[in-house]
């Protein structure tokens, strides 16, 4: 997505690690335009997919999936937790998730009663570092016996493999920019 890709590249900083950080539009400011043409971006993708339920993780994603699911005809967005809360009762759905920004492990969690095999599932989310927040949102889609049409992702940076682990679970991926070297401070996109 050219207009995402020209964002990155005026208002995206390179930190140590291979982090962007790009809240200016996406992970603390947002720009909810940019947002509504990421949703138009994926709805075109994933035309004629049937899709129930957008799945998301906490936080970041949430907004982008809010205003995406009104390309999917406002279907509901679910989102997995990061911690435990007294407010998060009954049966769940569990996966464990490494974090790559914080470097700690997380259980994330979904209450059992908002998915199941009537559903058909598109994953959004922010970034696509080394997969493992999306391989623990597609494990989550199994257990619950839903299809998981596919996933969409605002930033994928190849070079950390996430992107190779999820096409090898069998899972469709789409993401709007896909970079493929932060070195020497420099976004570089893949051709
Ligand atoms: P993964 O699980 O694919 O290793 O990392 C994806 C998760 O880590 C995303 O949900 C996102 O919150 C965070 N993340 C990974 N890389 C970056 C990055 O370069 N910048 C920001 N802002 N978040 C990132």
């Amino acid at each position: 997505m050219q207009e995402l890709e020209e964002r990155i590249q005026s208002e995206g900083t390179v930190k140590a690690g291979n982090v962007l950080k790009v809240d200016a539009f996406l992970n603390h400011q947002c720009d909810v335009r940019l947002f509504d043409r990421m949703g138009s971006a994926w709805a075109a993708h994933f035309a004629g997919k049937h899709i129930t339920k957008i799945l998301t993780i906490e936080a970041s994603g949430i907004g982008i999936a809010a205003i995406a699911a009104q390309h999917f005809g406002s279907i509901p967005v679910i989102f997995a937790k990061k911690t435990r809360s007294r407010n998060l009762d009954g049966a769940l759905y569990t996966a464990k998730v490494h974090s790559f920004t914080k470097d700690i492990t997380y259980d994330v969690q979904l209450s059992k009663k908002f998915l199941g095999p009537q559903d058909t599932v598109l994953i959004l989310d922010d970034f696509l570092a080394r997969g493992q927040a999306l391989l623990g949102l597609i494990d989550i889609v199994r257990q619950a016996g839903a299809q998981c049409a596919g996933c969409g992702i605002v930033i994928e940076k190849q070079q950390q493999g996430g992107g190779a682990l999820v096409r090898a679970a069998g899972v469709r991926l789409e993401s709007l920019a896909v970079i493929a070297s932060l070195e020497n401070d420099t976004v570089t996109f893949a051709q």
